[in-house]
């Protein structure tokens, strides 16, 4: 995942596009200024190079946002039964809620009709919605280990979700 592909002879980084992605584990947080800056200014220490860093922006949304994996998100599945959702049936779900503000994240599960968030699903690569994110274009790295997700969830000051995206 943290191949760097280049279109030869230009130097230039072929169609795809990656991000490294973190968000709260709660859709609405949103941190205080100070607490971006701290995180992000970590985060940026995490990252190989300027070009990485280069890339690092915070940002800020009114309402929530789906955080998506794109092309690397393979299957969604249910937290509480494991029952796998056809990926039409989920695209539906985030469609209603989407044209609904993400006023709501609810849905009641098809496989064991029980009532949860978007957010909660299962998903494989990992997903999810916000209101805050800092994302990195192009990091030149792959996932963050453990203790580097576990120092900036303490910079920020809520726990995070790491998400890799390939677009
Ligand atoms: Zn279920």
């Amino acid at each position: 995942m943290d191949e760097k592909r280049t279109v030869a002879g230009t130097g230039r980084r072929a169609m795809s596009d990656n991000y490294l992605t973190v968000i709260p584990t709660d859709p609405h947080w949103q941190p205080s200024k100070v607490a971006a800056d701290r995180a992000a200014a970590m985060l940026s220490e995490m990252l190989p190079d300027d070009d990485a860093r280069r890339g690092l922006e915070a940002m800020w949304h009114d309402s929530v946002q789906v955080v998506s994996c794109g092309a690397n998100l393979e299957t969604v599945s249910c937290h509480h039964c494991g029952g796998e959702f056809a990926l039409g049936w989920w695209a539906e779900a985030v469609s209603e809620r989407y044209a609904e503000g993400f006023s709501t994240l609810m849905v009641t599960v098809p496989c064991c009709e029980v009532e949860m968030s978007l957010n909660e699903l299962a998903y494989d690569w990992p997903m999810g919605f916000a209101r805050f994110r800092i994302e990195i274009l192009y990091p030149n790295r792959a996932w963050l280990s453990d203790e580097e997700l576990a120092s900036l969830t303490g910079a920020l000051g809520h726990p995070l979700r790491q998400i890799l995206i390939r677009i």
